[in-house]
């Protein structure tokens, strides 16, 4: 299965150009969509899913066009947005045995059957008699990936699905996606790096609307070896070593400043450092002096 974006387009009304001939091909799998807040995401998400309309381009999910034919899509489409609101004082198993009538499972024992599998395999089962106001992030989350699985989609998009959840809770929920992802496409936007290198086999990165890089996380780690380089600095220093460098980032470190600057050749007193897709993110990001190439 495929998912084929070409030159999809999006200017609001207000003339934010949100999307700028966004092409991408996404494969069966984990899909990392990785940019900065504005950067588009839920521009591109909202369209794939069929809520909102583009000013031009086409999106394929093989045969089927997304933009003309979105009753067919929404019949494969599982959609967990940004904010995922629920009924508070409505229990888990009942909502989602609601969600489930709404998304055509008819039959009564055949809905009982989804909605109990899909209770057991978000691991909501035992709180499922348990009023959603009474839920934690991480299990509204799961919640929301429940009703995003109801009749078996082929394609699933998430959108900051781990924004506000702590360590534990959005561990359980990687591990989760990583589950569905074997078989359908899962669309994972995000502005956390440490999200796609988890669990993405493939990526792309957007800012400003536009596509800066796409690939196997993997793949554009390698292409920047040996050009990235660190060093430790004073705070007060940052700002000289900037007018100086390429610095596509820096962090604290006790007390001190770790810079990390893109460079094709050493530069002065840097050490090397193995690339991490944390480095991909800013090199492409960052504006630079001159142009980063992956
Ligand atoms: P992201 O999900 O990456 O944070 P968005 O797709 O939400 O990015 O936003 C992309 C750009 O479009 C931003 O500049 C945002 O302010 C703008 N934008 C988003 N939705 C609307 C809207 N309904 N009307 C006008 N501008 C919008």
């Amino acid at each position: 299965m495929e998912l084929k974006i070409e030159n999809l387009s999006k200017t609001y009304s207000n003339g934010v150009q949100a999307l700028k001939n966004v092409t991408l091909t996404i494969p069966t799998g984990m899909f990392g969509l990785l940019g900065p807040n504005g950067a588009g995401k839920s521009t591109l998400m909202r369209t794939i899913a069929t809520l909102q309309e583009a000013d031009s381009g086409s999106i394929l999910l093989d045969n089927l066009d997304v933009l003309k034919e979105k009753q067919e899509v929404r019949k494969t489409l599982g959609y967990l947005p940004q904010e995922f609101g629920v009924y508070p004082k409505v229990s888990a198993e009942s909502l989602l045995d609601h969600f489930a009538i709404l998304k055509g499972v008819a039959n009564k024992k055949e809905r009982k059957e989804s909605v109990e599998a899909l209770l057991q395999q978000t691991n909501l089962w035992d709180v499922r008699k348990k009023n959603l106001g009474t839920f934690s992030g991480g299990m509204k989350q799961r919640f929301g990936i429940a009703q995003a699985l109801l009749g078996n989609p082929k394609l699933i998009i998430v959108d900051e699905p781990t924004a506000g959840l702590d360590p534990a809770e959005r561990n359980r929920f990687h591990n989760l996606l990583s589950e569905i992802g074997e078989n359908i496409i899962v669309i994972l936007s995000t502005h956390i790096v440490e999200d796609v290198s988890d669990l993405c086999a493939h990526m792309a990165i957007i800012n400003k609307g536009e596509v800066l890089v796409k690939g196997e996380p993997l793949k554009l780690m390698n292409a920047l070896n040996g050009k990235i380089w660190k060093k430790m600095i004073e705070k007060s220093e940052l700002a000289s070593y900037k007018t100086m460098h390429n610095v596509i980032s820096s962090r604290m470190y006790a007390g001190k400043s770790i810079i990390h600057v893109y460079s094709n050749t050493q530069p002065g007193t840097f050490e090397t450092v193995e690339p991490s897709l944390e480095d991909v993110y800013f090199a492409n990001i960052t504006p630079h002096k001159e142009p980063v190439t992956v």
